[in-house]
């Protein structure tokens, strides 16, 4: 059984974003960035473009690794159950220490964030409600 790892989104499908030069956060629907031709996003604060991986936020990151942690060692603790119960008999002893699970993070969770429609892409991203309207930047098209 393949157990999927995904980036955790909120519960309107949003993945968490941050800008890797302002590190402003703000959200976007997750079969958008999924889609095969965004490949570059545009930051809504300053405008700046960069690959889209590197808008992933850090404490995200670190949560997926987590979960892909316990996933393998799961996996090594079955498999070597599995080894251990073959060599029952064999005269040779096997011990293992079973691999502990490690909690991921929580995410934090960006409140107090307003969407916003985007005309020029049809598309709708989130970004923190103080923040201006009207000088964001389509993070899909540059457009201001
Ligand atoms: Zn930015
Ligand atoms: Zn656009």
């Amino acid at each position: 059984m393949k157990e999927k790892i995904s980036i955790p989104t909120d519960s309107e499908g949003y993945y968490s974003l941050e800008c890797p030069f302002c590190k402003e956060r703000f959200k976007a629907l997750g079969g958008d960035i999924d889609a095969e031709d965004t490949l570059d996003l545009f930051c809504p604060t300053c405008g700046l473009v960069d690959d889209s991986v590197n808008f992933t936020p850090k404490d995200v990151i670190e949560h997926t690794e987590a979960l892909a942690m316990n996933y393998m060692n799961r996996e090594l603790n079955k498999m070597f159950k599995k080894t251990s119960r073959n060599m029952k008999g064999s005269g040779i002893s096997f011990k293992y220490k079973k691999l502990k699970e490690e909690k991921p993070k929580l995410l934090t969770e960006d409140e107090n964030m307003e969407q916003v429609e985007l005309h020029c892409c049809d598309k709708t991203i989130k970004i923190h409600a103080d923040q201006s309207r009207e000088t964001i930047y389509c993070p899909y098209c540059g457009v201001n």
